[in-house]
């Protein structure tokens, strides 16, 4: 592998037009501005509630920069042409917030089908699940525990959904990540995703689990799962994040009076996730590693434990950054020679709305790196004017 250079601005941004590359600056710019992002989120909002005409505003704006497209044709054209910078996607069906039986149904079928065309037509790419895509929150909060429910019809079915995506993603050879979400429903999830690498992980990689390191109790979860996967023989999938839900976690334990189980500084969560990729990386021969991340230093500190552990496989260890963040890391990694890929989300403009006000609000000065970002942004659109 050659070495990398994860500031390489010309690397980073080559797959973007000057357009797209000033519209995504654009965005970023509003971001920033408390009104501006502001009227943004209201604009959302006024589609979910009131089914308000805005969606050509967020679609030609936020939309575009962080989503493939409405459908899967669109997603994967952009596949395809990620596919060119050695750039592979995890596709991801958005669909948050539903309730009913159909639509689970439907997005069951809906991330069946994709695993399966992604199998034939992409082979290397990825699908990510959401479990609450297959299950209401409510439900799988109250069924929340570490072991499955016995006697429970609608516990099966969703168990039934899960397995048959696995089942399809070894036999197309998909891997398939199962995203974390809201701590109270997460032992489920992970009790779901374990017994599905435990049947389907035995010879090579195809299911992750997600670990969100701004929670106190995943080191020592971590540590489990790789006595498990050891005991049990099997490969451990890891795909480590931050975790996006910081302030919602810590209001909902405020409100029900206990403690929060997400750190109290972004710097206890730093040293979480940092020690994850550390113990990931020690235990390679039992763990197959995702870094999923847009932090440089995390990225940097795999990319030289990979040299202190010896690990010349390079799908040990794969880096993923959301669609539209981070090219600097994404590009710059699979121009080296590294596995990388993007998250892809597709689907309805309104399905996305939830998704688009996490990045909205994640993308503002006080939260993450987007000064950098923008910082990135500028000095290549003058490099370009000047070239
Ligand atoms: C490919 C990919 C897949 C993802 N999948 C998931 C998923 O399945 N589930 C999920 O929850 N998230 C997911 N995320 C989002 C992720 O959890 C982070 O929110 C996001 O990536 C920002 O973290 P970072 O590592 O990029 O870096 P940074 O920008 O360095 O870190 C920001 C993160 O630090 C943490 N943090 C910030 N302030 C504090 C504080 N005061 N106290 C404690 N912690 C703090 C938060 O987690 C915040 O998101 C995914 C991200 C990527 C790139």
């Amino acid at each position: 592998m050659k070495a990398v250079d994860l500031h390489d601005l010309k690397t980073a941004y080559a797959y973007k037009s000057n357009a797209d590359l000033k519209l995504t600056h654009f965005v970023f710019n509003t971001l920033q501005k408390p009104i501006l992002l502001g009227l943004l989120k209201s604009c959302a909002n006024g589609i979910v509630k009131y089914n308000l005409p805005f969606q050509s505003i967020i679609k030609k704006t936020i939309y575009k920069l962080f989503c493939a497209g409405e459908n899967i044709e669109e997603a994967f054209k952009l596949i395809r042409y990620l596919d060119s910078y050695h750039v592979k996607s995890v596709l991801d069906y958005v669909s948050e917030g539903e309730k009913t039986e159909a639509a689970f149904s439907l997005n069951a079928k809906t991330i069946l089908e994709n695993v399966i065309r992604v199998g034939k037509e992409c082979p290397g790419n990825y699908i990510s699940v959401k479990i609450t895509g297959l299950e209401d929150p409510d439900f799988l909060g109250k069924i929340n525990s570490k072991t499955f429910p016995i006697n429970n019809p609608r516990f099966d079915k969703l168990l039934e959904r899960v397995d048959a995506i696995c089942n399809a993603a070894q036999k197309h050879q998909v891997i398939v990540y199962i995203d974390a979400e809201d701590r109270y429903m997460q032992d489920i999830i992970d009790a779901i995703t374990e017994h599905m690498m435990e049947k389907y992980n035995t010879q090579q990689v195809v299911v992750f689990n997600t670990l969100q390191m701004y929670l106190k109790d995943r080191l020592k979860y971590l540590e489990g799962l790789i006595a498990t996967a050891k005991q049990k023989k099997y490969i451990a999938g890891i795909k480590l994040v931050r975790g996006a839900y910081v302030e919602k976690e810590r209001e909902t334990a405020l409100k029900e009076k206990r403690e929060s189980p997400v750190f109290d500084t972004k710097d206890q969560t730093d040293k979480s996730f940092n020690a994850a990729v550390e113990l990931c990386l020690q235990n390679h021969a039992l763990i197959a590693t995702c870094i999923a991340s847009h932090n440089y230093n995390s990225t940097q500190l795999a990319l030289d434990l990979m040299q202190k552990y010896h690990i010349t496989d390079i799908n040990k260890v794969r880096f993923s950054q959301l669609y539209g963040m981070c090219d600097g890391i994404t590009f710059n990694l699979a121009a080296a020679g590294y596995s990388v890929s993007k998250y892809l989300p597709y689907g309805e403009v309104k399905k996305a709305i939830p998704y688009l006000i996490r990045r909205s609000e994640e993308n503002t000065s006080i939260n993450g790196q987007v000064n950098d970002e923008l910082h990135r942004l500028q000095k290549e659109i003058n490099n370009r004017k000047h070239h």
